[in-house]
């Protein structure tokens, strides 16, 4: 099925506002197998609105509209709309009534009566949170659903109206024909490399986003039973940097399998700063996990609050896995957990040395049969290091508790 979204208003084209309703309705298409065509913005002028609408509704079956709703002098969606289809505009009663209801005894102003028009051959779709009703109507092949702006209410228009008629529209609820696979610890041209090397059939795509904390790997395809094999195999390709599927999450992850294994944690951060405690503490409820942590940031801190002997500083530095090691089994003294790690490395951009160049972190598991320590290279710039060594972090406790068999 051909959809479209068109969305109304200068705030978008000046950038003023990001269009999320049509991120909204391209996340929403997707797990009943359709997509988006194309998407088109214009200004709050009604040729600009008439012209985007004609040739729309020349090569798709469904548009939705967003925005141009409301009462006021620049809202024209409605008014477009009766131009585009050459038809006349109505007040409907049922939509008075209701607004005239809202006001709950102070009166609407003229202005709130201009929300009371809709095209003749269209009808108004009703709303139960805002004033503005949408509004359907088929302009030759292509059904036009005309809805709020305010993220909100058009959400709510979506599950309310749209998503039901698309649904009637393709029968059967479709397989999903798309899966989102997740990795850590892994760069993208690896994975890459290694999804490469499974020569998957080619009418598969896939598609690759490097988030915050892990990569994700979309595959997709017409076929349900080729894209659910496709997944398969690129999830045992990824070996133990593949974390699940879909909206599955690292921190979560982690949380989850120290919980079950009865497990209390705690963190020693150096260059992270702080993140890897921040990341735990986000997901409500890690406080039956999570004991705490400490930024030792200066070496000062390292020796008086974590006990790291002067000597490995001397001797090591502070970026080195001896530093690292001692961090985590202070930390896990200090703050009374069964599990502690620690991070300490160069985040840049400036501290880097030939033996040890920015991007070098160290990174120490200590406790609950995790006991571990490792250097890795990390690249990118100072957030994207300190993101990365976050989720190496992270990463660590979810691939030592499965490597004890505890994680699963
Ligand atoms: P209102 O009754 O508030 O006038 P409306 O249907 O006329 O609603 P707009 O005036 O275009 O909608 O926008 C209302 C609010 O929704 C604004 O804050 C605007 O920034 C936000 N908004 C509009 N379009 C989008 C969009 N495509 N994505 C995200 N937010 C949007």
């Amino acid at each position: 099925m051909h959809i479209e979204i068109l969305t109304i208003g200068d705030e978008l084209l000046d950038g003023l506002t990001v269009d999320g309703n049509a991120a909204r309705l391209g996340r929403m298409l997707d797990p009943v197998g359709l997509r988006l065509s194309r998407r088109t913005s214009v200004r709050d002028r009604i040729p600009d609105i008439v012209a985007a609408m004609t040739e729309i509704a020349s090569r798709a079956e469904v548009c939705i509209v967003s925005g141009g709703l409301g009462p006021t002098s620049d809202d024209l969606t409605v008014d477009a709309l009766a131009v585009a289809a050459g038809v006349p505009l109505f007040e409907d009663p049922e939509v008075w009534a209701r607004i005239v209801a809202r006001f709950d005894g102070r009166a609407p102003t003229a202005n709130n009566r201009r929300q009371a028009r809709v095209p003749e051959g269209g009808r108004a779709l009703q709303s139960e949170i805002g004033t503005a009703p949408g509004i359907e109507l088929t302009l030759g092949q292509c059904t036009f659903f005309l809805l709020p702006g305010v993220p909100r209410e058009f959400q709510w228009h979506l599950d309310a109206h749209v998503l039901p008629l698309l649904r009637e529209r393709i029968g059967e609820r479709l397989p999903p024909r798309s899966r989102i696979l997740r990795f850590v610890g892994i760069g993208e041209s690896a994975i890459g490399a290694r999804i490469e090397r499974l020569a998957l059939p080619p009418e598969l795509a896939v598609a690759y986003r490097v988030r915050d904390l892990d990569i994700e790997v979309r595959v997709r395809g017409a076929d349900p039973d080729a894209v659910a094999d496709a997944a398969t195999r690129i999830a045992a390709a990824g070996e133990e940097t593949f974390v699940g599927e879909g909206d599955v999450s690292l921190v979560e992850l982690v949380l989850e399998a120290c919980r079950r294994n009865g497990l209390t944690l705690a963190t020693a951060e150096s260059c992270t700063g702080g993140l890897v405690g921040s990341l735990l503490t986000a997901v409500p409820g890690a406080s039956d996990v999570f004991r705490g942590g400490i930024i030792a940031y200066a070496n000062a801190v390292k020796t008086q609050v974590l006990g790291v002997p002067p000597l490995v500083l001397e001797s090591h530095g502070a970026v080195s896995e001896a530093c690292a090691a001692a961090m985590a089994s202070g930390a896990r003294r200090v703050l009374g957990a069964d599990v502690a790690v620690a991070v300490t490395g160069i985040a840049g951009p400036a501290g880097g040395t030939p033996e040890k160049p920015v991007g070098t972190v160290c990174l120490a598991w200590s406790g609950g049969g995790l006991d571990r320590v490792t250097t890795v290279l990390l690249r990118g710039d100072r957030d994207r290091i300190r993101l990365l060594s976050a989720s190496r972090a992270l990463d660590g406790i979810r691939r030592g508790l499965a490597r004890t068999g505890a994680g699963a």
